[in-house]
């Protein structure tokens, strides 16, 4: 009877060697045999029938598929494939980034627990862990670079929070020496791997215990979607699927369903970013009115050696400090035409960000001296375009400086 025809779950034939294929085909889909799609299909209901609880799967081994408030096959799907892809043994997808965020540290933190975490860490979740601490929770920020986190890792410290690749100042984190040191004080790593992705890194194969994303950024790729994922390295994914039911934060299923169609073009994407990229980089640095250029793969950067060492993609994320001062870095920010002034990056259109005056304009100016964000520093999201479009337009731009 069609409307019994049960799903044929984690159906899953061979392994995968290539990252690309892993994009493409990795994950498990939940097969139709009436229908036979070859896309997992949208499962858009809150409810699935639970007469017969037994016949159900259940999609992270806690309980029967019954409440998409818990699992849906289509969240699911997608899941399955960025656990793959991010060497882990499960994935959660989450509403965005920082409810991925929030989940994780509920369900890794209690009254006075301590994390720590550098400065350079994005700007929500810096505030987010200081409205944590209305609740007992402390919160030990460093300066930026992992020896700064690593001389300030001692016993007591229970979550240690990186990104692997910081922003705007595109610092690469030593994730095996802060793996190693945080382990040894019994300090669970949290990787935020959001701007490197895994083609350019999978802290879980570094030691790392979670791995978090906006996939909103590059996952899904198409500045379409607003979507998270946590990822587990072990069993402790379980207590975190727990949180997720009742703080409510799953993915919705079109949301997964649009991450998945993304993520099929993940390893060519990235590909393009990093070439684009690479090229907008080499561009400014020869440019005359451009101060200093930011990029993990040239050798100027303070962490090239740990890029060199760790990254396989170098990413798609440039910044640069425009010569002069506010003034100057306004006016280039402000005369781009094809590139959109916003926040946000890791889609296909070029984005430029004025982080003194957006993403960071809440902190006081120590704090971003500390950061080194000066305020003629502008951010670019080098997109898919046509490299020498996107040249062109940032050199009509900075005639105005
Ligand atoms: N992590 C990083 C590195 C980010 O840049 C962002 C957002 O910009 C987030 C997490 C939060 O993600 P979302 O905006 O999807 O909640």
């Amino acid at each position: 009877m069609i409307r019994y025809a049960i799903l044929n779950t984690s159906v899953k034939i061979v392994s995968f060697v290539g990252k690309g294929t892993k994009s493409v085909r990795g994950g498990v889909r939940h097969v139709d045999d009436n229908m036979g799609s070859i896309i997992e299909p949208i499962y858009q209901t809150s409810l699935f029938d639970y007469r017969e609880p037994e016949r159900r799967p259940s999609l992270h081994g806690v309980v029967p598929l019954k409440y998409s408030r818990e699992d849906n096959p289509t969240v699911h799907a997608v899941e399955s494939k960025v656990a793959e892809l991010e060497h882990g043994v499960d994935a959660l997808g989450t509403s965005s980034g920082m409810a991925a965020i929030t989940t994780l540290m509920m369900a890794l933190l209690s009254r006075d627990s301590t994390v720590l975490m550098p400065l350079d860490v994005y700007g929500s979740t810096l505030v987010l862990m200081e409205r944590l601490s209305k609740f007992g929770i402390k919160t030990v920020i460093t300066d930026p670079g992992t020896n700064n986190v690593i001389n300030s890792l001692k016993s007591g410290i229970n979550v240690v929070f990186i990104e692997s690749v910081s922003n705007p100042l595109l610092r690469v984190y030593d994730i095996p020496k802060i793996v190693k040191a945080a382990h040894e004080v019994n300090a669970v790593v949290v990787v935020d791997n959001t701007l490197a992705t895994p083609m350019g890194i999978t802290p879980i194969s570094h030691g790392a215990d979670f791995v978090i994303h906006s996939a909103t950024k590059y996952l899904s790729g198409h500045n379409d979607v607003v979507a998270g994922f946590i990822v587990g390295s072990d069993d402790r994914i379980k207590g975190v699927w727990e949180w997720r039911r009742f703080l409510g934060t799953i993915m919705e299923p079109f949301t997964a369903f649009l991450v998945d169609r993304g993520l099929k073009t993940l390893h060519i994407r990235m590909r393009t970013h990093e070439e684009n990229a690479k090229a907008v980089a080499e561009f400014l640095m020869d440019h005359p009115k451009v101060e200093r250029v930011y990029y993990p793969c040239l050798d100027n950067h303070e962490t090239y050696e740990v890029a060199k060492k760790l990254l396989s993609n170098c990413g798609g994320m440039v910044s640069f400090e425009v010569k002069g001062g506010l003034k100057e870095a306004m006016a280039v920010y402000k005369h781009v035409k094809m590139i959109i002034p916003s926040v946000s990056f890791g889609g296909a259109e070029s984005i430029i960000t004025h982080p003194a005056s957006t993403t960071h304009v809440h902190w006081s100016p120590e704090d971003r001296a500390r950061a080194g964000i000066k305020d003629n520093l502008l951010r670019l999201s080098v997109g898919l375009e046509d490299p020498e479009d996107i040249i062109n337009d940032l050199n009509q731009a900075l005639n105005y400086a």
